[in-house]
């Protein structure tokens, strides 16, 4: 399936209506003990995560009807697992001022059940809140949503409520979007005023702007960054989420490397879906450390992949060079 500009707008407006449901939850340094619980070893689950996805499942099914597939993060197991009802009166009063009516019940109808497997055909994948360590501590975010069809993601639209339009600083915000074979975009969040975005290519000598996570429990940063500077000087660019897919689009880092260090861990479709298509269309190749093809018709997770390499044009094949020398 290819995809037009046009067919962006259901993505677009979920984005926004699960950023402004972001926003209504506040300042998570002011989250109380019901704010949020740990997912098991699956990391932070909080009222903005759900609120997100929330907004974001109700505003796609607004536009494009109840019966569209969607793989989301958060579950209904998850949260009868680690919050049980708690979280839910916060939630809904979130998603109530993004403006769509919402009581406990909504709520888990817009969480993952155990029929929704991804894999074949299309469906939309969502990460409501993509890098939620880093919107704890203040740092980096997305609300990341994509249209997959044939393994591949054809649409996307990527909130990035704390980055600013130029560099990787904190800044208003922006969304970037992408359709397939059609381009990437950057508007900044406040009003839809989109310009065409490219990666910066690279030049053999010039130093390597990497980005990574920031969390070393999810990505072998140190070892990666070693293995780059056998192609040039590395300049680590450590930030959360698929923000740094973000970057790589639009030439304020040269690539984004990431592997885990949990041995046979692959890596989440919703992690990956809306910032490898954004940074495809803007000139990036984007395929797994070993340079296969992500595959996004393997269920929740990138099972025929390991990890990823999203690479400017010009620094993909060095790259791949010399993360095989390093695992030799
Ligand atoms: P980042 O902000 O780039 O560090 O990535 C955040 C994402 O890391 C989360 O959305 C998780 O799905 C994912 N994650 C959690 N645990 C791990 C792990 N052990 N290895 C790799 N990624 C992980
Ligand atoms: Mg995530």
């Amino acid at each position: 399936m290819s995809a037009h500009a046009g067919d962006l707008a259901p993505a677009l407006d979920a984005v926004r209506a699960a950023m402004r449901a972001v926003a209504a939850v506040g300042d998570p340094a002011t989250f109380g003990p019901g704010g949020q619980v740990e997912k098991g070893g699956a990391g932070p689950l909080t009222i903005a995560d759900l609120a997100s996805q929330v907004a974001a499942v109700l505003s796609l099914q607004r536009d494009l009807g109840a019966e569209i597939r969607i793989l989301a993060e958060e579950s209904a197991s998850e949260l009868e697992a680690h919050a049980g009802d708690d979280l839910l009166p916060p939630v809904c009063a979130a998603v109530c001022a993004a403006g769509f009516a919402c009581d406990p019940a909504t709520v888990r109808r817009c969480l993952r059940s155990e029929h929704d497997h991804g894999g074949a055909g299309c469906f939309w994948a969502i990460d409501p809140l993509d890098g939620t360590k880093g919107f704890l501590r203040g740092g980096q975010f997305a609300i990341a949503i994509a249209l997959v069809s044939g393994a591949r993601p054809v649409l996307a639209a990527l909130g990035m409520p704390r980055l600013g339009e130029r560099g990787h600083g904190l800044g208003a915000g922006v969304i970037a979007a992408a359709a397939h074979g059609q381009g990437a975009w950057q508007s900044p969040a406040h009003a839809w005023e989109p310009r065409a975005i490219r990666a910066h290519a690279w030049r053999p000598g010039a130093p390597i702007r990497l980005a990574g996570s920031v969390e070393t429990r999810h990505s072998a940063g140190d070892a990666l960054e070693s293995a780059a500077s056998a192609v040039s000087t590395v300049e680590p660019v450590r930030v959360d989420s698929q923000v740094k897919y973000g970057l790589v689009a639009r030439g304020d880092a040269d690539a984004y490397l990431r592997h885990s260090p949990t041995a046979g861990y692959a890596e989440c479709v919703w992690d990956h879906a809306a910032g490898a298509l954004v940074a495809t269309e803007a000139g990036c190749t984007v395929t797994d450390i070993h340079g296969r093809p992500l595959d996004f018709a393997t269920g929740h997770r990138l099972t025929a992949n390991a990890g990823v390499l999203c690479a400017a044009p010009g620094l993909h094949a060095p790259l791949l060079s010399a993360l095989a020398a390093s695992m030799r």
